[in-house]
């Protein structure tokens, strides 16, 4: 599939119908879901109906909007008003929610054509989209692989061009771990950029919607039309939404004036050598195109693990409490009073992973306990944001891994909740101090398998990240290798 770009242009010369290119995502799920997996849903003739929709107004000769008859994908965490939402929970299996997310209005509003509702690890919850309660999603460079988590159906479905552009949401890593997995780019917006209403909540003040693309540019086309006040969420931003495009330029600002710092604290133990050497390489090229590098520290980088653990899961807890087999989803019926209800729908409707991180949350926020966890881990989460001030002031961003380790083999990990929760080292700070970072391919391993280049920008400066990360894609080939499902 082409990019959104190159589809508009099709589309308004008149070159290719938007329910023929509709046509072509639609073929594509049929041979490759069943190797792939990464879709819960897949709305086919609602798709063909606003693909029409588009065509009648080309026809009429009405000028269209740049993401008019695109093909893209929601993760099955984004509330579609009609069509299941599931979380990939057993819990929610039957949940069809009575509105839209504000995203998903955005998008309809946008007329982009949404395909389906994406794979995800239950609740959100994991890294690898093996935790979902329906099916495990393939990683499309090699299918015995994870495609990374929780958005993996969205990074897998966009990396193999299921769909031109799909949403995620990331509370921890969840759109820069799969994007990196899956070679795609993938952006965690600054938080309160893009409105939380209607995305099925799982910690509240970590929780950003974001897009995947496989340009730049395509993920830069996307955030432009979600992001933007909700006067439905509280945490919503008001503020003027730059033209994201205005930014990507084949050239970095004259030399010496973008400033890049390299978080020393993320090229230490654990990262695997080809993602250490390929990261390192796309910080060199970036110094060739003019930007000026440094070294900096953010000592308390590795503390940002520990309280994530402990401050996600306590939000879960509080979020997860409303499903109760009373007011949503599912429930067991054969309980003779309400409490043995609530204990067996629980028990059955939620997964292990969902099942630990209440337990977890529950506990830190116990009486008692609340001041030797969840208030310690706030006050880590102050020391991580001034550790990001600091660096900020001597850098425009910062640059890391976005993950350890590229895609590990599916069941590699599932047994090992610890493991898995190590790996979201370098993405977790930034959550946890609110501020935007992208995932862009920078290389791939020894195996073949992608691996992406975290860059870190200050409140509100996806314009920056858009522009550097737009003028290393353009200068490097990454971006125009396709899986081998793909070709
Ligand atoms: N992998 C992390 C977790 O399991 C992050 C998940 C996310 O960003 N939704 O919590």
């Amino acid at each position: 599939m082409a990019s959104i770009r190159k589809l508009h242009q099709q589309l308004v010369s008149k070159e290719r119908s938007a329910v023929e290119i509709t046509q072509e995502a639609l073929a594509r799920l049929e041979v490759l879901e069943p190797k792939l997996k990464s879709f819960l849903w897949i709305g086919a003739e609602a798709a063909l109906e606003q693909a029409r929709r588009v065509d009648a107004k080309i026809a009429a000769g009405e000028e269209i909007g740049p993401l008019e008859g695109i093909p893209v994908a929601l993760k099955d965490n984004l509330c579609t008003q009609g069509v299941p939402t599931t979380c990939a929970s057993r819990i929610l299996e039957n949940f069809v929610p009575p509105y839209n997310a504000t995203v998903v209005e955005k998008l309809a509003a946008a007329g982009a054509v949404i395909i389906g509702k994406t794979n995800l690890d239950e609740f959100a919850m994991g890294s690898s989209t093996e935790n979902s309660a329906y099916q495990t999603t393939a990683n499309p460079w090699d299918v015995t692989r994870v495609p990374g988590g929780s958005s993996g159906g969205s990074a897998a479905a966009v990396a193999a061009e299921e769909c031109v552009a799909a949403l995620g949401s990331d509370t921890g890593g969840s759109i820069r771990q799969p994007a990196s997995f899956c070679g795609v780019v993938g952006m965690k917006p600054t938080y309160g950029l893009v409105s939380r209403y209607g995305l099925v909540a799982f910690a509240s003040s970590l929780d950003q919607i974001g897009p995947f693309g496989r340009t730049v540019e395509d993920a830069a086309i996307l955030l432009e039309a979600i992001a933007g006040y909700d006067p439905k969420d509280a945490t919503s931003i008001k503020t003027e939404i730059p033209n994201y495009l205005d930014c990507l330029k084949p050239n970095l600002r004259p030399k010496g004036r973008l400033r890049i710092g390299v978080i020393q604290e993320t090229f230490g133990e654990g990262l695997e050598p080809g993602v250490e050497n390929a990261v390192k390489a796309a910080i060199e090229k970036l110094q060739e195109l003019g930007a000026q590098v440094q070294v900096v520290s953010c000592p308390t980088f590795r503390y940002g693990v520990p309280a994530y653990y402990v401050l996600a899961p306590s939000e879960a807890s509080a979020n997860l409490a409303r499903y109760d087999g009373v007011k949503y989803g599912m429930r067991v019926p054969d309980a003779d009073n309400l409490l043995t209800m609530y204990g067996k729908t629980r028990a059955r409707g939620f997964g292990a992973e969902v099942k630990r991180r209440i337990t977890i949350g529950t506990y830190a926020l116990s009486a008692g306990y609340y001041d030797a966890y969840y208030l310690k881990a706030q006050k880590v989460r102050t020391l991580i944001k001034r550790d990001f001030e600091k660096a900020f002031a001597q850098a425009d961003i910062l640059v890391s891994p976005t993950s350890p380790t590229t895609a590990f083999t599916q069941g590699e990990k599932a047994d090992d909740p610890l493991s898995m929760y190590l790996l979201d080292l370098m993405t977790i700070p930034v959550n946890l101090a609110g501020l935007p970072a992208l995932s862009v391919p920078c290389g791939f391993d020894e195996r073949g398998l992608p691996i992406g280049m975290q860059l870190i920008g200050n409140l509100l400066q996806e314009s920056t990240l858009f522009e550097v990360a737009y003028a290393y894609e353009q200068s490097t080939p990454w971006h125009q290798k396709k899986p081998i499902l793909v070709s």
